[in-house]
């Protein structure tokens, strides 16, 4: 039996250290990047934050409100193909990313086929989700989308160690998806005893990622815009949220009443929930590793991302980083226990 004894990390046991700093304003912050991918060699300019590919946050209407805030979507995989490439023909801005999601299946390839021979080049970033990305069926799938479709976009999970993060850019992937079990509505570390602490899944990762060339998104885990900038801090290019996006209007999730207040139903997309819905049932060989919440309807997202977006500019004022890039290079982290005063709950 082999027990890692190094200490490994989450948002909760870290915080920013403050650094001297030039800056007066977080209005002077440009929390906005640039890449060009990989693989694809296409060109990414915007504020890298992605709403996840679930069905409630891989929403058109989330797509349509954060590409005006110059961030970015993973739609879901289950809108029709006809809305799809309506949806994707809209698209202009050729660097801000939306992303089609699919599984690694054989429909999942095959509707991605028709779909991309249909959209005239209006799609270009692909996110291939799988709950774990270390099988051989998930690497041969990258094999085969990369040998098909050079000039894509790919972003690929998901994993959490650095040796995997490698092997996924050397197959073709351009943004490597990071995080087993930190997600608001996910059960697996529950379930499976399955995971890894996710600010130590990103540093690790981003270090192997950026040796290649490579980049990745964290994707997971993130309760409050100060966990995003810990996210940026630690080395992530990309950081995508699901829970902290929720319970919105853009969404277009259910809504129940309880006790006479409305309450939106937000769930894990490997919930009972999800495969009732999707995949006529919980399949007997399988438990489901996903719950569901009910959360208070919260308006429109706009309201939230001017926190979220003000959170990540203050982290970087407070370390004296000018741009976001600048953010990973400025962070020293301090170990803590305890976050945050809670007398007032
Ligand atoms: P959050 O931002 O809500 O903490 O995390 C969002 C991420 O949780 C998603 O992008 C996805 O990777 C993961 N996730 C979503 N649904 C499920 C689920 O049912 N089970 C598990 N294990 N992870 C999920």
């Amino acid at each position: 039996m082999r027990i890692e004894q190094d200490l490994k990390l989450d948002f909760k046991d870290v915080l920013i250290r403050p650094k001297r700093s030039t800056l007066s304003s977080r209005s002077e912050v440009d929390i906005a990047r640039e890449f060009v991918f990989l693989h694809s060699q296409q060109k990414y300019h915007g504020i890298p934050i992605i709403a996840a590919n679930m069905d409630s946050t891989g929403t058109f209407e989330m797509g349509r409100t954060l590409v005006r805030h110059r961030l970015s979507t993973a739609l879901h995989k289950h809108y029709g193909e006809s809305e799809l490439l309506a949806f994707f023909a809209e698209q202009t801005d050729a660097m801000l990313p939306i992303f089609y999601s699919m599984g690694i299946t054989t429909p999942d390839y095959e509707k991605f086929q028709r779909v991309m021979k249909a959209a005239n080049g209006s799609i270009r970033h692909v996110c291939v989700d799988v709950a774990n990305g270390y099988t051989k069926p998930f690497i041969r799938f990258i094999h085969k989308l990369r040998a098909a479709y050079p000039n894509i976009t790919i972003m690929a999970g998901n994993v959490v160690t650095g040796e995997m993060t490698e092997e996924l850019i050397l197959d073709g992937v351009d943004i490597v998806k990071v995080g087993i079990g930190p997600g608001s509505v996910c059960t697996t570390r529950k379930m499976a005893g399955v995971g890894y602490p996710q600010l130590s899944a990103i540093i690790e990762c981003a270090d192997a990622a950026h040796g290649l060339r490579g980049l990745i998104c964290a994707d997971g885990g993130c309760t409050s815009p100060g966990d995003i900038a810990k996210a940026f801090g630690a080395g992530a290019d990309f950081v995508m949220l699901g829970g902290m996006l929720a319970g919105h209007d853009e969404c277009g999730s259910e809504i129940v009443e309880v006790d006479g207040v409305r309450k939106m139903r937000f769930y894990g997309m490997s919930s009972r929930e999800a495969m009732n819905k999707y995949a006529g049932g919980v399949a007997v060989y399988r438990a489901s590793e996903g719950k569901e919440v009910l959360l208070d309807c919260r308006g429109s997202v706009e309201n939230t991302l001017q926190d979220i977006l003000g959170g990540v500019r203050s982290a970087c004022t407070y370390v004296g980083a000018r741009t976001l890039k600048e953010l990973s290079k400025r962070t020293t982290f301090v170990r803590v226990t305890q976050q945050l005063n809670e007398i007032f709950g």
